[in-house]
């Protein structure tokens, strides 16, 4: 969303070199370093950031293939949707469900990507990092990423100090196209396809035309995709609200835990979808998407935010989860 006032420092980095020099730079003026990526998913206060801003540049997109299946090796600063589109074109199942999320390759672990019943963890052979406060060099394996719905050890306090240079991915030959999401379900009764012919890319460009229908064009209005994270819930307390609103969608994620889609709670409960306030808003075709029409500040993004917080909490009792970050002073 990119909205708010400017950084103390910018740094891009190319290399692990450069990168250790902006630390040294930031640790000799006692400077708070904020790691930027393509700033698709943060929303930066409007009195800027007072600090170093270090965005890592690191190239390098590399596919090689075992008896098993392909290790595809990504810089950091390579553009994510960049990547699939490389792997898509070479024919392999893979992340061809991830297209279209705008950023670059190094935050994609950070909130662990997901989109149309796939998440990159199923993915992640290993993360390499440099401790920021250290300057060590350090290679994370998936089970250390502590990777869960929208969340990873990068988000906390144990790995928020961890930048991520390069990213590895491990694709087995036996991975096939995964079409059983709701969206994706819909979209081929609509438009019958031939399973037998299915390729990686006719997939993307279906999950692209999906995408298309739903999610604000960011040419055009500011947004970071999806605020909040769907909440989930226990099965106790799902029953007790599809009780009360009815049609309520839940998808069970273990024994006793229900997610709830939350763009239908902000639309049919809260009655907010497209919303608008000092020119910031709710987005008329996915409630879970909060969209700045152009002057909206960062300041107006997070009272908007907060009103449909408290909106959810008076009518649901949950408190939902930002998903996204607000950066610098609020
Ligand atoms: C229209 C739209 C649609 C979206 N759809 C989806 C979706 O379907 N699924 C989904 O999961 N997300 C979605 N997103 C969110 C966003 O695309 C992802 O979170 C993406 O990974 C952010 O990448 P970025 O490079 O822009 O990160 P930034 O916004 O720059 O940073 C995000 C976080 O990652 C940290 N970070 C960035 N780079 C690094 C690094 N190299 N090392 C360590 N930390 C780092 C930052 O400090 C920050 O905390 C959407 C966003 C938009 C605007």
């Amino acid at each position: 969303m990119r909205v708010g006032g400017p950084a103390r420092y910018f740094f891009v980095a190319k290399n692990i070199k450069e990168i250790r020099e902006a630390l040294s730079f930031a640790k000799d003026k006692k400077l708070p370093v904020f790691i930027l990526g393509g700033g698709s998913n943060i929303v930066i206060s409007d009195q800027g950031f007072n600090g170093l801003v270090l965005k890592p540049d690191i190239r390098g997109l590399d596919i090689t293939e075992d008896s098993n299946g392909h290790l595809v090796s990504l810089g950091a600063g390579e553009q994510w949707d960049v990547c699939v589109q490389k792997i898509v074109s070479k024919n392999i199942f893979s992340i061809e469900n991830l297209s279209a999320i705008p950023g670059t390759v190094g935050a994609a672990p950070v909130q662990n990507i997901g989109a149309y019943g796939v998440e990159l963890k199923e993915f992640i052979d290993s993360v390499e990092v440099i401790d920021t406060h250290s300057f060590e060099e350090k290679k994370i394996s998936p089970d250390e990423c502590l990777f869960s719905y929208r969340d990873s050890v990068f988000k906390h306090l144990e790995g928020k100090h961890l930048l991520i240079t390069n990213v590895v991915l491990r694709i087995s030959k036996k991975r096939k196209a995964k079409l059983d999401y709701k969206d994706i379900l819909e979209y081929i009764k609509e438009h019958p396809l031939d399973s037998g012919t299915l390729t990686p890319q006719d997939v993307r460009n279906i999950i692209i035309k999906i995408r298309a229908r739903k999610l604000p064009d960011m040419k055009t209005v500011g947004t970071v995709g999806s605020f909040f994270k769907n909440p989930i819930i226990s099965k106790e307390k799902f029953n007790a609200l599809s009780h009360i609103y009815r049609g309520l969608p839940g998808y069970v994620v273990s024994n006793d835990k229900v997610k709830v889609p939350l763009g239908w709670i902000i639309e049919h409960v809260c009655k907010k979808k497209g919303y608008k306030k000092n020119n910031v808003g709710v987005h008329d075709k996915q409630a879970l998407v909060l969209v700045n029409y152009g002057e909206g500040t960062a300041k107006n993004i997070k009272e908007c935010a907060n009103e449909l917080r408290d909106d959810i909490k008076r009518h649901t009792g949950i408190l939902v989860e930002f998903e996204i970050s607000f950066i610098g002073e609020f």
